[in-house]
């Protein structure tokens, strides 16, 4: 069998759907391959997200999709000192993934777009104008391939395995996120706890070179946990791709590197590169202008890069620092009046937010008790 569209997108997971919604608005007709037989499953994601970053995009959950509300988060030392920021302001919330998934679909077929599940996308041969594309046993013809498949896409470096459970406990606190780092039990990462209701959360741990499932087996001993489900996922924190459109092959969401090198949340910045792809594509397609789409990147990067770059670079300090640092660090951020400066930022733009509270005076304190490159490049570009 094969029929034609405008756009096949590969992957219907929220960049996928993203695009597909919006770009059925824009008049293009539009047909999705998503792999697993139903979309939003198997869940993976712990959907902790910024109600203004949804808002933003168009995409705010229904009421039956939001699991929690944050009121505040507590990033704990390896020593056990805590910094704790009030999120009350922030409309920071905790989605069911998987039913915020099936949300976007059915606002994508509303628009009419055509969700076809259970098909894997493998052969793409590009010719002149068109692509042709093996979905499961059926060939389709279109202009443009949207490639929404994640990590199967993303750049490789950035990609860290994690092991993620749901979990039932008595020691979980409801409306409070909270964050464990320890440079020798999850290098480069943290352990963390994200509640979705009375004594249940989604708990997850990943590090360079360790194993996740040690880590947060680890993480969980002496904390009495009913297991629920366990995920193995693996997370991408690298920083945005060169190149976001290879000819006729648009690359958005995760499979972009559209994510959050900090914490490895990627649904708001995913959902604003499919936003951005479409409307470049329909203008393409509707001017027939092919070398239209390549503007979408400049879009996308022109909303995040700045914060996308600072992430980057907190990440590259973070990655050298060893326990006895993190303490120091902690003590800084006790110090400083920071926790009420960030209660009143961005979430999503949580880097720039961070460094400008801090300052060149936090910067200089963190500087004297870390002596590496990177805090002092940080310091140069105040
Ligand atoms: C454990 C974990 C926790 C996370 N927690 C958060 C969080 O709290 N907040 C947040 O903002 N982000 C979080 N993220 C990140 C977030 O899930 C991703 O950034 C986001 O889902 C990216 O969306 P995507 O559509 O680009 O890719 P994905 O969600 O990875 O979807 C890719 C889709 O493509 C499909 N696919 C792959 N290959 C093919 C193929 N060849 N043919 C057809 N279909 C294919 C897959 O089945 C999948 O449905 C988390 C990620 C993980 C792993």
């Amino acid at each position: 069998m094969s029929r034609t569209c405008d756009v096949v997108v590969a992957g219907g997971s929220i960049a996928g759907l993203a695009f597909a919604s919006e770009a059925a608005k824009l008049g293009l007709s539009v047909l999705v391959a998503e792999e697993h037989l139903e979309v939003g499953e198997p869940e993976k994601c712990d959907g902790l997200v910024s109600l203004r970053g949804l808002r933003r995009y168009g995409y705010p959950p229904g009421a039956e999709v939001v699991q929690d509300r944050i009121d505040c988060a507590v990033l704990h030392s390896p020593s056990g000192k805590r910094f704790t920021v009030n999120a009350d302001g922030l409309d920071v919330v905790v989605l069911d993934r998987s039913a915020y998934d099936k949300q976007v679909a059915a606002a994508a077929e509303a628009a009419g777009a055509s969700i076809m599940t259970g098909r894997r996308v493998g052969e793409v041969t590009e010719t002149g104008d068109s692509v042709t594309v093996k979905a499961g046993d059926e060939e389709v013809q279109a202009k443009f391939l949207v490639d929404a498949t994640g990590p199967a896409s993303s750049p490789k470096h950035g990609i860290l395995p994690a092991a993620k459970y749901e979990v039932e406990g008595e020691w979980i606190r409801e409306h409070v996120v909270e964050v464990f780092l320890d440079a020798r039990k999850y290098p480069g990462f943290f352990a963390w706890v994200i509640p979705f209701g009375e004594h249940r959360a989604k708990v997850g741990a990943a590090g360079r070179g360790v194993s996740p499932f040690r880590a947060l087996d680890g993480f969980l001993e002496g904390r009495s946990t009913t297991v629920l489900r366990k995920v193995a996922a693996p997370i991408y924190i690298g920083g945005p791709a060169q190149r976001f459109v290879r000819g006729r092959r648009i690359y958005v969401g995760e499979s972009a590197g559209q994510v959050k090198p900090t914490t490895a949340g990627g649904i708001m910045t995913s959902i604003a590169g499919a936003a951005a792809a479409a409307r470049w594509v329909s203008s393409s397609i509707h001017e027939g202008r092919p070398s239209l789409p390549a503007g979408y990147q400049k879009e996308w990067e022109g909303d995040f890069m700045k914060e996308m770059k600072a992430m980057l670079r907190l990440r590259g300090v973070f990655e050298k620092l060893s326990n006895q640092d993190l303490e120091g660090v902690f003590s800084v951020l006790a110090a400083s009046k920071l926790a009420q400066k960030l209660s009143k930022t961005d979430f999503d733009f949580h880097a720039t937010a961070l460094l400008g509270a801090l300052g060149v005076p936090g910067l200089l304190r963190i500087a004297g008790l870390v002596a590496s490159a990177e805090v002092r490049s940080l310091l140069l570009e105040r």
